[in-house]
């Protein structure tokens, strides 16, 4: 390995990184990460840092699972790469669909493979409006998300995001996408209950539906639980108001699972936690672990049917990809062996629950909010009034993540909301360690702040 600064050099010399002002992290050097096992990360200086977000919400069985480097290199040595395209399959891929479908809610049991999420979303995109117009209704084309949502950066699923500053960047969203708001009680909901509130938001979608016209509506697209948003846990009452909305409309429902599948919510899929039926599920993310990058869309069988009758002109040269396929099996397969959702549902999400609601009696915290193996806390000045900073929006949220990643936890903000999703393997004993640099962090920030 070369020494840091020359490697920070080279990186702010060719290397131009996602979502960054490239010009800034020069300025500051990247931090270098050499190795990770367990929950831990370590940097190019030695420090052990704990991971808080599991990567980008997907290392869900944790850091330096040997037997997934194994897997991978005997597939890699038995058959590194052959498509799906032309008639052909493969092992690895065939029995992951079977084994994704198995996990899945009984109607869905068609697997669209892809490199990623956003990849996927794009596979949604097409094939609705392919589905629609398979089924003579071709002017059903307009897919309606949220706003503030995150469906991934291509143009197609940057399209479905909602958000603005990716939009205002490169002409999106492409047309036909149309985006409503979202249930975000703490920041929107002003005297609303949560319960109304949640009502209220669900039925924008009806009045969408009626004003764009139904028979021009093709699909809904949601996560059940808003990661990249901010952590945004629903009302009771939403989900339950738009599945009857998409079933009385007859809109297709995609629940967007990049980061909830795969157990982050304590159950296999986010779709069960909030107790809805969709159409098409997006994956990716904890689908590996992070270990490989693959992606798709699971599909009912009342989709796959009209679909499977044509040809569907969409795919990726890594669809299906054998030793991503190979490496998703076997990440699935310690989920299941080790019993990760048992674990989940009572050991670690009870105590980052404990952990995380504890945080509420600091002065700069308003609500905290979980669901499973995903949290978040708003910062605010006044947790009576859910005032929100009179500084920039995100400068807390972003002083309070410097802070975090100064005393070693990575914590993400978005705007001056605090999120959580470390990998599910987590103990009890790394959780109340992960508390304490939380804290530390919030006080530090809290007196930047102050001062
Ligand atoms: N959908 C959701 C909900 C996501 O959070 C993400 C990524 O964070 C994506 C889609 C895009 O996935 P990818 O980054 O693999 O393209």
């Amino acid at each position: 390995h070369l020494p840091t600064a020359e490697l920070q050099a080279l990186d702010a010399a060719h290397h131009m990184h996602p979502f960054t002002t490239n010009n800034e992290l020069a300025a500051k050097g990247a931090r270098i990460i050499t190795r990770a096992d367990g929950v831990y990360l370590t940097d190019s200086e030695g420090n052990h840092i704990m991971d808080g977000m599991a990567g980008l919400w997907c290392v869900n069985i944790g850091y330096g699972r040997g037997e997934l480097a194994d897997v991978a290199a005997r597939q890699m040595r038995e058959l590194p790469f052959y498509n799906t395209f032309f008639m052909t399959s493969h092992a690895p891929v065939i029995a992951l669909a079977a084994k994704i479908a198995e996990l899945a809610p009984a109607h869905l049991n068609h697997v669209f493979f892809a490199g990623s999420g956003s990849e996927a979303n794009d596979t949604n995109i097409r094939m609705v409006r392919t589905y629609w117009t398979q089924k003579g209704k071709p002017s059903k084309s307009i897919i309606i998300s949220r706003k503030n949502a995150y469906h991934g950066s291509s143009v197609g699923s940057g399209s479905l995001g909602g958000m603005t500053p990716m939009h205002a960047q490169g002409g999106l969203p492409i047309p036909d996408i149309h985006h409503i708001d979202q249930p975000n009680w703490w920041a929107e909901g002003g005297s609303a209950t949560p319960e109304d509130f949640g009502l209220q938001r669900a039925q924008e979608l009806e009045k969408a539906i009626l004003e764009l016209g139904e028979d021009r509506v093709a699909a809904f697209i949601a996560e059940p639980i808003q990661g990249a948003g901010g952590v945004i846990v629903p009302p009771s009452t939403y989900w339950p108001e738009i599945q009857r909305i998409c079933d009385k409309y007859e809109i297709l429902l995609i629940a967007d699972e990049v980061i909830c599948g795969f157990g982050r919510t304590g159950e296999w899929f986010g779709s069960t936690t909030v107790g809805i039926k969709p159409d098409i599920m997006t994956i990716a993310k904890g689908l590996s672990s992070g270990y490989q990058p693959i992606g798709g869309s699971i599909v009912s069988d009342e989709v796959a049917e009209v679909m499977n009758a044509c040809e569907f002109n969409h795919g990726y040269t890594y669809s299906g990809h054998p030793v991503a396929s190979a490496v998703a099996l076997e990440n699935l397969r310690i989920m299941e062996d080790e019993s990760l959702l048992d674990h989940v549902r009572n050991v670690a999400a009870p105590a980052l629950a404990e952990m995380w609601h504890g945080l509420g009696d600091h002065p700069m915290v308003g609500e905290t909010k979980i669901v499973g193996m995903m949290a978040s806390l708003a910062l605010t000045p006044d947790k009576d009034s859910r005032a929100k900073f009179a500084a920039d929006a995100g400068t807390a949220g972003y002083m309070t993540r410097e802070r975090s990643f100064a005393n070693n936890l990575i914590m993400r903000h978005v705007y001056d909301r605090m999120v959580i999703s470390p990998p599910l393997i987590i103990t009890p004993e790394e959780i109340t360690e992960m508390g304490k640099r939380a804290r530390t962090a919030l006080d530090e920030s809290y007196a930047q702040i102050k001062e």
